[in-house]
């Protein structure tokens, strides 16, 4: 109730430059606030999609901005061998799912698939890079950066001593198999690489959906506990923890005592924070 039930989506604005954060449902939301908002929507959009699971694409059809013929979007995302961004997008938009289609959108949609190894541009002055997460069917984190601040956003992850995850279905015994040394190399690797990402971040909004008893009655979910947030975040030096993707399940009162608990285990010089719907980070100068 308080922390609010919409799945992944996070608004970035630097100047008058609109970057959005996967396109769960919360994007109906902001979709609607621009709509509402006495100011024209933003010509263009730039939507930076994580992967492609349900909660992380399903305000996508709901945002009004796609039926408005003067804003164009960007959308990113991974590229694999098949589907493509843009085929996925058009099925969870068309027959039997919702009664459009891709092409019937007013919006001018652009679909950019890019890797984990990728930085690019957004106007001159806003960098993003990415780097694969540890997550069912391969994933992406993404740090946007300008001098307003640097942001990272990795809302699904696992952490890396359990399961590698990759295209395909892990399926769970009960019991872990045992990592072979290459996996066990390919696992720290892209721990590397993401505490890369976040270093010297001011903010990190990161996958804290298990309590540890979840975790281990859940490992092939792909999920993190804050305990793991904490450690990368510890890690990379960065100055404010926000942690995210709550389990649809938990309550008011369970993410309260969770704010409180790793509040008082963040190092000197770092902030954690539970993130809840409408809030608002913006850099102290
Ligand atoms: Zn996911
Ligand atoms: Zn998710």
């Amino acid at each position: 109730m308080r922390y609010g039930g919409n799945t992944a989506c996070v608004e970035v604005r630097v100047g008058e430059t609109c970057i959005v954060l996967d396109a769960g449902t919360g994007l109906r939301l902001l979709g609607n606030a621009m709509a509402q908002s006495d100011a024209p929507p933003p010509e263009r959009i730039h939507l930076l999609i994580t992967h492609t699971h349900w909660d992380h694409i399903i305000g996508f059809p709901f945002f009004e901005p796609i039926y408005d013929s003067r804003v164009s979007i960007s959308i990113y995302g991974l590229r694999r061998t098949q589907p493509s961004l843009r085929a996925t997008l058009a099925n969870a938009v068309s027959d039997p799912l919702l009664p459009i289609s891709l092409e019937s959108l007013n919006a001018n949609l652009a679909f950019h698939e890019i890797n984990h190894t990728m930085c690019f541009s957004i106007g001159d002055h806003i960098h993003v890079s990415a780097a694969q997460v540890n997550h069912p069917y391969r994933a992406l984190g993404y740090r946007v950066e300008s001098s307003d601040g640097i942001l990272v956003f990795i809302p699904d992850t696992g952490p890396f001593h359990t399961i590698l995850f990759s295209d395909e279905r892990v399926v769970w015994t009960g019991k872990p198999a045992p990592l072979s040394v290459e996996e066990q190399r390919a696992l720290a690797r892209m721990r590397e690489a993401i505490v890369k990402l976040c270093a010297g971040a001011d903010w990190i909004i990161y996958d804290s959906q298990f309590t540890p008893e979840q975790y281990l009655r859940f490992p092939h979910w792909g999920h993190s506990t804050p305990d793991q947030a904490l450690d990368i975040a510890r890690e990379a030096g960065v100055r404010e923890l926000l942690l995210f993707h709550h389990d649809p399940h938990r309550t008011d009162a369970e993410l309260d005592l969770i704010g409180r608990r790793y509040a008082q285990q963040a190092p000197p010089g770092m902030r954690v924070c539970v993130a809840y719907e409408g809030m608002e980070l913006r850099r102290e100068h």
